[in-house]
């Protein structure tokens, strides 16, 4: 028999680990699994707020694609477009014109993006906490914005460069925040010129509670924890608008801020409007439990999808509800996909996907967390311990495990680095100075 091709749309969570386990558990006379995506690293998202706050280097954070999918054939690029009917994918390389790859059955794990509001000035003065280059532009910026602080004898620049505002208080929301006040905290023993109390960090949040992936009790003691370091906490609040840096908030304050974090949930990848899959109206596509597209109550031969972008009913709770988007479900969902997959093409029936979620863990800064477990809720110092040890159980490879473990060892023995590499950002500026043909004089 010809070998079947798998295509697999997106590297994250989802297509890294449904890739690897194909390619494992197929031999080459059976499939050959080719992975297309822009990135040449799967991101670990979970790890971006420590990436951010300098306890991991940010190499170690993302999972390189072609170290880890040696069996697979990688693919630099996006894909812009699938016809399912055709069963073919339009695939735009990272250089060079499109070209169209045909396949038996096709992964469609894209992902998220920032889900926005028609805010003004958000398009021009906001940045989302998605990928590794925005957590480490935004730890370049904080720390930048201490500097610029302690450098300036205009108070009201002073001001707007130490007042910090996030909007959206869910883990990633939360953890940002938490993760980049301890750190700037952290760096103030280096500026003897500010003083903690000179910093403003803001919470904004439009509902009355944070963290609503756990319990009531625990988003009160988190709002509890940040307001003991006082954070700027604002439930049942709105941003209005931030022209300008101007922020303006729906309680009717308003203040000057240079930064302004945009971590108010996820939509579907848009990519997805260029398909011809199903979707609901959330706009994910929509899955069996067997993680096969569905389209009615027709299956949709060759058409699988899991992760963010994907509604997938979640079996362990009342029919209409579907799992939430979490690593958690994606990386499982992933290793359910491959095995249906590999069940399909030998001639065997899918098994449906089931698990109920366990909980949250969620880090607050260094040493501190909250979590809930399977019922099982813990504060402090065990539940940072729970969300790191965790969270280094499911990083892909040993070889990235042991990689944050050392940073980690390093971080405590020889305290976090705090200094703000922000040329990264334009690193040309000054070769481009320095080669200016200037006039002979
Ligand atoms: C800061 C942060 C912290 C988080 N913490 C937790 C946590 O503690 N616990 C938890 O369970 N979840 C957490 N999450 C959520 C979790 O990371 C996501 O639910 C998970 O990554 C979803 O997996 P996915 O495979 O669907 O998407 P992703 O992992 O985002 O992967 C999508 C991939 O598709 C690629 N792609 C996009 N468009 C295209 C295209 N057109 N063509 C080809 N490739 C494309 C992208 O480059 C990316 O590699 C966190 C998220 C964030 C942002």
């Amino acid at each position: 028999m010809n070998p079947k091709r798998i295509l697999v749309v997106g590297a994250g969570h989802v297509g890294l680990y449904a890739a690897l386990r194909l390619s494992k558990k197929l031999s080459s006379r059976e499939a050959e699994v080719i992975v297309v995506d822009p990135q040449p690293h799967m991101t670990y998202q979970p790890f971006l707020p420590e990436a951010s706050a300098g306890n991991i280097s940010p190499r170690h954070s993302v999972v390189p694609l072609r170290r880890e999918l040696r069996r697979c054939k990688v693919v630099a690029g996006a894909v812009t477009r699938i016809d399912h009917e055709r069963k073919t994918a339009v695939v735009q390389p990272i250089v060079g014109p499109t070209r169209e790859i045909t396949y038996d059955h096709v992964v469609v794990a894209p992902g998220s993006v920032s889900r926005t509001l028609p805010i003004p000035g958000l398009h021009e003065h906001g940045i989302g906490f998605k990928t590794i280059g925005e957590a480490i532009y935004l730890r370049n910026h904080v720390l930048d914005r201490l500097d610029v602080a302690a450098a300036t004898t205009d108070p009201e620049v002073r001001r707007s460069a130490l007042t910090f505002v996030f909007v959206g208080g869910g883990y990633a929301g939360i953890e940002a925040l938490a993760e980049m006040e301890d750190m700037a905290r952290d760096a103030l023993r280096y500026y003897p010129e500010l003083e903690p109390s000179d910093m403003r960090w803001v919470l904004v949040e439009a509902t009355q509670r944070v963290l609503p992936e756990v319990d009531r009790d625990m988003g009160a003691y988190t709002v509890q924890q940040l307001l003991k370091r006082d954070m700027d906490i604002r439930l049942d609040t709105r941003l209005e608008s931030c022209v300008d840096g101007v922020v303006k908030l729906s309680d009717g304050d308003s203040f000057r801020s240079d930064t302004i974090v945009w971590t108010a949930g996820v939509k579907p990848s848009p990519m997805l409007d260029a398909t011809d899959f199903p979707r609901e109206e959330r706009r994910r596509i929509t899955c069996l439990p067997t993680l096969q597209v569905v389209d009615g109550d027709r299956v949709v031969e060759g058409a699988w999808s899991a992760g963010d972008c994907a509604a997938v009913p979640d079996l362990t709770k009342p029919p209409g509800d579907y799992c939430s988007p979490s690593a958690q479900h994606a990386v499982r969902q992933a290793h359910r996909m491959a095995d249906n997959i590999v069940a399909v093409i030998r001639g065997r029936e899918p098994v449906n996907y089931k698990h109920k979620h366990a909980g949250s863990v969620a880090s607050l800064g260094l040493h501190k967390g909250v979590a809930q477990v399977y019922g099982i809720k813990m504060t402090g110092w065990p539940a940072w311990f729970m969300h790191r040890t965790y969270h280094m159980s499911r990083i892909p490879s040993f070889n990235r495990k042991v990689r944050v473990v050392v940073d980690w060892t390093l971080a405590f023995v020889l305290k976090r680095e705090v200094v703000a590499l922000g040329q990264l950002h334009d690193p040309r500026e000054e070769f481009a100075e320095a080669s200016q043909p200037r006039a002979k004089s």
